[in-house]
């Protein structure tokens, strides 16, 4: 397996309030970001609590943009494609998971 391909492997996972905090913290820092992810995604509607009461997790990327310093967070779902629509906490990139 190539590293290209493991690199798309999810790195961790988070809890929804880390996930929330990450993505409002990222949407503040970067011009312009908030209103590329809200034209380009939608938002992930109401997150509860999955079967027998665990709380949701999201997964958590290594972004290939910055050294491999950056996470990819979920901020959605890409609106033109079945995909998660991720963000960098570190440079602000937007990717499709
Ligand atoms: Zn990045």
């Amino acid at each position: 397996m190539s590293s290209n391909i493991s690199q798309s492997y999810p790195y961790t996972s988070e809890t929804e309030p880390q996930r929330a905090e990450a993505i409002d913290a990222a949407l503040g820092r970067f011009d312009g970001l908030r209103d590329k992810v809200s034209a380009e995604s939608t938002g992930l509607g109401e997150v509860g609590p999955e079967e027998h009461g665990a709380p949701a997790r999201w997964w958590v990327w290594v972004c290939p943009k910055d050294d491999f310093t950056g996470r990819l967070h979920v901020a959605g779902y890409a609106r033109d494609n079945h995909a998660l629509y991720t963000v960098c906490d570190t440079c602000g990139s937007t990717f499709l998971r």
